[in-house]
């Protein structure tokens, strides 16, 4: 299995360099040349596995420069029965009817990026020793969020890796603040910008692609890497899920082999529904895919006009990670879409890079259409999801889980298509306990500091707090720089030491 680049098809990489390398040299992301294709049959055979052994399955056909037992030291290492609180590692849990809810964050920093970045570090130290002997790799992550938790934990002590995180100062739950500056271990920092999380992404892109920033690395024996979505490392974990929910659906009952479900995702960068419309396209039987999206609703726009367009007002909402304007893994939706269109897709993303917009061609935008359907809530309408949902199913769900459940409520009222469907939830509540108490209490912000919160809305709901939480509550703050996006490439150096 070959890689190439959304912006230049004449590239070819194998998977241990797409993951070392993070973004092609022209700027394009790495995809795979071809898809591979699994027969129901083996898809109903996944079934009787646990976690594990479904994602070998899958990601063995992606991985083909991996070893079998390199293979299984990545797999078993990233999904270690002492880091999920769930056995399941992802499990499916029905809540009325139809509406079954995938749950993705049971990993060690509560959010659904674990299920990636607790494997990313090992795909990448197994690929660095492939295609970059000796070197060290230097991990920088603009986050919204999750991200940089989940990457800074995966990452943590890792032998030949350093990771720096930037963050919205402003743009983070206290509770994603806290989990990011008591972060322990020996190659960790972590910066606060100010400006928001597009503002963060540019400056990271920018950084990678600096030639002198570059060269000062290589003199040091370093190269950077990305654990942003942008990475093949990122997305391919990510398919695997996709594979699962279908197993669980089919072990609960929910389904018959070959029924068709639908896919409802929080979406911010693009990259989780990217990894569904991958699965669909491998084999798993998925009918739409449904892009649920926050006020910032760029991609809703699109997804209904075939116009992008960032330019507009940005808002801080209460699911803070998919408060993006510039939603990055769009790229590689296109460049499949499109037939493979390098051209097309380099020119869409210098109209994007120079205007804001881009708008695709009326049979391009139909062709998604086929696939996708997509929607957003208002902030007013998340809490009355997670309030209506406590109150009748008793199942709390967090407030990006709840943007999603909004959206699908709505598109089943106004399609009527409601087969068996499953929602991704994408954070514990308890990463948003003020918000998911406010919601629940009806509107009324409880006056609490964070832990109380949580400990408050634990007495409510009888939700049970996720360990790594509530342990936060005795570390240290250990970071608490705060840098102008235009000073991050020197904050890039000092943290390094490269100055
Ligand atoms: C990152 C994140 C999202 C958005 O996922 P994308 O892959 O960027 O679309 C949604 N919800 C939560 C809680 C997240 O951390």
């Amino acid at each position: 299995m070959l890689y190439t680049s959304t912006r230049d098809k004449s590239i070819r990489v194998s998977s241990a360099q797409a993951i070392t390398q993070g973004i092609s040299e022209d700027g394009g992301l790495f995809v795979p040349c071809e898809l591979p294709k699994f027969s129901i049959e083996k898809i109903v055979s996944m079934a009787s596995m646990p976690y594990t052994e479904r994602a070998k399955t899958v990601l063995r056909e992606f991985l083909t420069d991996f070893t079998e037992e390199e293979l299984d030291y990545c797999v078993s290492g990233a999904y270690r029965a002492d880091k999920f609180s769930s056995a399941a590692i992802a499990p499916t849990v029905n809540v009325s009817g139809n509406k079954n809810i995938l749950e993705l964050w049971h990993g060690p920093t509560c959010a659904f990026k674990d299920m990636a970045l607790q494997l990313l570090p090992y795909l990448m130290t197994v690929s660095a020793k492939k295609t970059a002997e000796g070197k060290e790799i230097v991990i920088l992550v603009a986050t919204s969020g999750d991200t940089g938790k989940a990457a800074l934990e995966g990452f943590k002590d890792v032998d030949k890796t350093r990771i720096l995180v930037f963050y919205p100062v402003d743009g983070v739950s206290p509770m994603q603040k806290l989990q990011m500056t008591t972060q322990e271990g020996g190659n960790v920092a972590v910066c606060a910008i100010n400006g928001n999380f597009d503002d963060a992404q540019s400056a990271v892109k920018s950084i990678f692609t600096d030639a002198e920033i570059k060269k000062a690395l290589a003199e040091k024996n370093m190269m950077f890497s990305s654990a942003n979505s942008i990475n093949w490392g990122r997305l391919v974990p990510q398919i695997v899920y996709y594979f699962s929910a279908y197993c669980d659906m089919l072990n609960m009952g929910k389904i018959s082999s070959r029924d068709e479900i639908n896919v409802v995702v929080p979406t911010g960068n693009f990259g989780n529904i990217l990894a569904g419309y991958y699965a669909k396209q491998m084999g798993v039987p998925i009918k739409r895919l449904i892009c649920a999206s926050n006020s910032n609703n760029v991609l809703t726009d699109f997804l209904k006009t075939g116009n992008y367009n960032r330019n507009r007002a940005f808002y801080t909402t209460t699911s803070p990670s998919m408060d993006i304007l510039i939603s990055s893994n769009l790229e590689r939706l296109l460049y499949h879409m499109s037939g493979e269109d390098d051209v097309l897709v380099s020119s869409l993303m210098a109209n994007l890079n120079k205007d804001g917009e881009y708008t695709v061609s009326p049979e391009l935008i139909a062709e998604i259409q086929a696939v996708f359907d997509a929607g957003f809530a208002s902030e007013d309408f998340v809490n009355k999801t997670i309030k209506a949902h406590f109150d009748n199913y008793h199942y709390l769900c967090d407030t990006h889980t709840a943007v999603a459940v909004k959206v699908y409520d709505d598109y089943v009222n106004s399609t009527g298509d409601d087969i068996p469907t499953v929602i991704d939830s994408t954070a514990s509540p308890y990463k948003f306990s003020k918000s998911v108490l406010t919601a629940v209490l009806g509107g009324k912000a409880p006056d609490l500091d964070e832990f109380d919160m949580v400990d408050e809305l634990n007495r409510i709901t009888g939700a049970d707090i996720p360990s790594p939480l509530a342990s936060l509550k005795s570390k240290k703050v250990r970071f608490e720089n705060v840098c102008d996006k235009e000073d991050m490439s020197k904050m890039v150096f000092s943290l390094l030491k490269l100055d």
